[in-house]
């Protein structure tokens, strides 16, 4: 099953699935940087209403807990807009919490139990900076976690095992930020150390964080699935750039382990008065993919198939 704000679904009613999104951000992580901060219910509802009305089905809000996610905005624009949303748990870069954070000073222990409580009763209000209390009936449905540019730190350590010990024990996927100038072959050996199957871990943003696709092979190779969402954002690179990545990986025989989505900020929301919108992919990028002739099977593998494997909860 996969774990959606509105209940379980099974994974051959997700449909249309765009694997790395964001809906609502505010809060400190909003202040950070304010291309950022997604905090209008009914623009981002109307930002659902254009993917819907494209063919869009489901997605992932990539917003982990304790940085300015909203369990119970999530859960209404799901049923207002009746696009599925699969909400995270688990933690962010340090950058988007104070100094004073709890995440910073819990014991794994503490943060294992949190991430797993999220996952199976129901997701915490968000006080942002106050130690979680609240709790909704609006469970996540995956670990969200990200890899720091530089060493890997103790503080890192610390909240990657935690978010490894609940991947294991909920069934989850693991989805991991990685950061320009991290080391996520490093991480996958953690990880891997720490007993969580690769076929778990989802890596997100290799396609602008890592020029060496070899590190992509490498890290589908071992199963990992990668989740590209360098689209529609030509400070980094244009279209025509992505699908050649793409290609490339679809020669090295990787076509089931590529994920792909936007990342929106909200200068990347139509309806905050930004582009290239939430329908980039439906409107534009998918006609590019089948212009540049990957076949029609391999462009649904992308958004159906391979987010329904990869989403889904192993064991139940
Ligand atoms: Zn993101």
């Amino acid at each position: 099953m996969i774990g959606t704000v509105t209940g379980d679904i099974p994974p051959e009613d997700l449909g249309f699935c765009q694997c790395h999104e964001h809906l609502w951000i505010a809060g400190y992580s909003g202040t950070v940087n304010p291309d950022l901060r997604i905090d209008d219910p009914e623009k981002s509802r109307a930002e659902l209403d254009l993917f819907r009305r494209a063919g869009g089905s489901a997605l992932v809000d990539a917003q982990p807990l304790g940085c300015g996610r909203n369990a119970s905005v999530l859960k209404e624009l799901s049923e207002q807009s009746a696009v599925k949303i699969i909400a995270s748990t688990g933690f962010h870069k340090m950058i988007y919490y104070p100094e004073d954070h709890w995440v910073r000073t819990a014991g794994a222990d503490t943060l294992t139990r949190l991430f797993l409580e999220e996952l199976s009763e129901g997701m915490y209000a968000d006080g942002d900076d106050a130690f979680p209390a609240v709790q909704t009936r609006c469970r996540a449905g995956l670990i969200k976690a990200a890899l720091d540019a530089g060493t890997f730190s103790p503080l890192y350590e610390k909240c990657f095992s935690a978010a490894a010990e609940a991947a294991k024990a909920s069934g989850v996927p693991l989805m991991v930020h990685i950061e320009k100038d991290s080391d996520p072959l490093t991480l996958a050996d953690f990880l891997r150390a720490q007993g969580l199957a690769p076929e778990r871990l989802i890596f997100c943003h290799l396609d602008r964080a890592v020029a060496d696709t070899a590190v992509h092979r490498e890290l589908c190779r071992r199963g990992i699935y990668l989740e590209y969402d360098t689209i529609g954002r030509p400070k980094y690179h244009d279209d025509e750039r992505e699908t050649a990545i793409v290609t490339e990986m679809l020669e090295a025989g990787y076509g089931k382990q590529i994920l792909m989505s936007l990342d929106t900020t909200r200068a990347r929301l139509s309806s905050y008065g930004g582009g290239p919108g939430l329908d980039h992919i439906l409107v534009r990028f998918i006609p590019l993919l089948r212009r540049r002739g990957i076949p029609e099977a391999q462009i649904q593998a992308f958004f159906r198939e391979n987010p329904a494997r990869a989403l889904g909860r192993k064991g139940n």
